[in-house]
């Protein structure tokens, strides 16, 4: 295990990062948008597919249950590290279909015309269209908790909306993809708690950033993608409690879900089989449980610090370029910053940086009413990974400089 953080040996797990680009070294500061795979997450997926490939589910010869095996193993590797149990852990493709899933599953059986859910200002569209659907098909009311300036949920605003007998349901992120800020969801989760109000958290961008203890937690949902946590896309996940999955009916139905099947009547496997019908993604499944191994070997707590570090590079180099403006500077932010600047457009802002071999994303990230709050239409968004390096965002720094000198 490595006790601290060696960021050479951590770089050259990451195969990606030698590459080089417009004939520059690569500079990868789009990990917000999807992470880089280390060589355990792609060796884990060739060796199964090299030697153990076949369907998971009932297989009796031995090639099948060595699939098997790795299939189960990857479920207890991240229940493990979310201090959580395995019939709590269903997989899904991504954050998306796992908040689908709630929706569908619990909300749209579970609440009544006129029930609200709460929502932030600074939801991915992931968290905000789910329950528009929800509300279509059964005309709860959705209720939006606002931000301040710096891009921190208005605690109080949030407890007053809370405080509604009607609302149900709170769905939050956990960390902002726009804007980094973290949200303190121990004490909101508490807080709705309190008030017997269900939780749901969006882990999609907190996953990689940290531990995460959902015991601690405390939610009674929590979703999140392999493929922001170094591990391959179309595999996903979503926790939930067991007693309210439990009492969920299933999201789709097909193969592997039930117990027993008639033409008149089929009954269901309990959680989380009953929410995972049809043949499962077992390679994503294989490789999210080797991406989460890969980082319980690593010392999580060094990497934040690391990352924290480049971030306060990046924001004092930035805040000291003109006509620049940071979006979100919430204290203890993620690594996340996302900026414009006067008179150049942030398309043009990334392809500048694109001839340097600097690969950052610009738009609305998916999050149009945010951006309408900020009254902005995009912004360019560096997002930084532990496997940065200081040298990167020296680079981004200077990037911007040439940037900004060539539109003056
Ligand atoms: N929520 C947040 C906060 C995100 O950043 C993203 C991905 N950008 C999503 C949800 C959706 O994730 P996916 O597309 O992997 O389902």
């Amino acid at each position: 295990m490595t006790t601290t953080f060696d960021l050479e040996s951590v770089r050259g797990d990451f195969p990606i990062l030698e590459k080089s680009f417009r004939g520059k070294s690569l500079a990868y500061l789009d990990n917000a948008a999807t992470s880089q795979k280390p060589n355990a997450v792609i060796d884990a997926i060739a060796n199964h597919y090299r030697n153990s490939n076949a369907n998971v589910h009932r297989g009796v010869y031995a090639l099948a249950e060595g699939t098997e095996s790795a299939y189960v193993h990857a479920r207890k590797v991240i229940a493990d590290h979310l201090a959580v149990s395995t019939e709590e852990i269903i997989f899904v493709r991504g954050t998306t279909e796992a908040l689908n899933l709630v929706a569908q599953s619990y909300a749209r059986t579970h609440l009544n015309e006129g029930d609200i859910v709460v929502l932030t200002t600074m939801e991915h569209h992931a968290n905000i269209l789910p329950w528009q659907l929800v509300k279509t098909q059964t005309g709860i009311e959705i209720e939006i908790s606002p931000i301040l300036e710096d891009g921190s949920l208005d605690r109080d605003a949030l407890c007053a909306l809370l405080d509604q007998p009607k609302v149900k349901l709170l769905s939050l992120c956990h960390v902002s993809n726009s804007l980094g800020t973290v949200n303190p969801v121990v004490e909101i989760v508490a807080e709705a708690k309190e008030r017997g109000v269900v939780t749901v958290v969006d882990g999609a961008q907190s996953i990689s950033h940290g531990p995460i203890d959902l015991r601690e937690i405390d939610c009674d949902f929590f979703a999140f993608s392999g493929h922001k946590v170094f591990a391959p896309m179309g595999i996903g996940v979503l926790y939930g409690k067991r007693d309210l999955l439990a009492d969920m009916p299933p999201y789709q139905g097909g193969g592997d879900m039930i117990d027993e099947v008639t033409f008149e009547k089929t009954t269901f496997a309990p959680p989380p089989q009953r929410f995972e019908a049809g043949t499962p993604n077992v390679e994503g499944a294989i490789g999210l449980g080797a991406a989460i191994e890969y980082i319980g070997n690593l010392d999580l707590a060094a990497a934040a610090a690391h990352e924290q570090a480049l971030l306060e590079q990046a924001t004092d180099g930035l805040e000291a370029l003109p006509g620049l403006t940071i979006h979100g500077s919430a204290p203890g932010k993620a690594a996340v910053v996302s900026f414009t600047i006067d008179g150049i457009h942030p398309h043009d802002i990334a392809t500048f940086l694109d001839a340097e071999g600097i690969a950052i994303r610009t738009g609305h990230h998916c999050c149009q009413p945010l951006m309408e709050h900020l009254g902005i239409s995009a912004t360019a968004r560096a997002s930084f990974a532990f496997y940065n390096s200081k040298e990167e965002v020296a680079r981004l720094v200077e990037a911007l400089k040439k940037t900004i000198a060539c539109f003056q």
